[in-house]
């Protein structure tokens, strides 16, 4: 079995990536498997490689090694793009010329991602030269037919992807999208349990469709709960929640923060998500 932790580098990693990455890590050694570390920097403008060498210190600091050199999106840029050509040729893609404001005013629905893309574009003949390319979700699943996917808390799944409209598989600035390369590169890394917060819960829909139309292999998932600040919402940086990177130049002790994580000490304040309610 193998897992992965693939943390974006566009900022600092905080105490919430820490128990990401324990969640990925601890599976695979209990297991016997491999852990894999996927660098998610396709996202040019925010990405950052002093945020990539800072994530590899604090993940030895904390006492993870991974067990094969990590892989980065930013060199897979062409099999994202080649994946984006052949559903394409199915006829599943379509261009979309929109902008956020259009969406948010023409919406009919909110999904998990924000107002619910209604569709304005499909069958219009956008130009693609300058334009996204979106996912014709409800072809797509005539095409596949029901599917479902398992996750090890919250048991077996009927896939919805339809809950976040027709996604977008390739950005107007780039041949991919975090759903197309999330989903090529699980396949690609051999990975058998897909780890990651209840936040993503609703994207593994989406993936498991792009998995039966690239007939790629369906792993297993497992969603965890994600470290909450004192007013409910998730651990991020820009609300204060310290860098790892700070502890460690700090001189604290990284192995024994693991520890606490893996026991379920948290620090004053922040708590751990309820549940698995998290069906849209
Ligand atoms: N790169 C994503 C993040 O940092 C994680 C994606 C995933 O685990 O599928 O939130």
């Amino acid at each position: 079995m193998r897992t992965r932790f693939a943390p974006s580098p566009n900022g600092p990693l905080h105490l919430g990536h820490a128990y990401a990455a324990l969640v990925a890590h601890d599976a695979a050694r209990t297991r016997g498997g491999a852990f894999v570390l996927r660098v998610e920097d396709i996202d040019g403008e925010r990405s950052r490689a002093e945020f990539v060498a800072s994530a590899f210190e604090d993940l030895e600091w904390l006492g993870l090694r991974w067990d094969e050199e990590a892989v980065f999106q930013s060199h897979r840029l062409a099999r994202y793009a080649a994946a984006g050509e052949r559903l394409k040729d199915m006829g599943l893609l379509y261009p979309c010329t929109c902008t956020r404001a259009e969406i948010a005013a023409a919406a009919r629905a909110s999904g998990p991602d924000g107002p619910v893309y209604p569709g304005t574009c499909r069958g219009r003949g956008v130009d693609g030269a300058h334009a996204a390319w979106r996912l014709d979700v409800a072809r797509a699943l005539a095409l596949t037919g029901p599917l479902a996917w398992r996750d090890e808390a919250a048991g077996t799944q009927v896939a919805t992807p339809e809950i976040f409209g027709d996604v977008v598989l390739l950005r107007k600035d780039l041949p991919a999208s975090y759903h197309l390369a999330a989903t090529l590169d699980d396949a690609a890394d051999g990975v058998t349990l897909v780890t990651r917060g209840m936040d993503l819960f609703p994207a593994s829909h989406v993936h498991r469709l792009l998995q039966a139309l690239l007939e790629l292999p369906v792993p297993t998932w497992l969603h965890h709960p994600l470290l909450l600040e004192a007013d409910g919402r998730k651990l991020a940086k820009r609300r204060g929640s310290p860098a790892l990177a700070d502890r460690r130049a700090a001189g604290e002790d990284g192995s024994a923060i693991a520890d606490a994580l893996r026991a379920g000490r948290l620090p004053a304040g922040i708590s751990l998500s309820q549940g698995l309610h998290h069906r849209p």
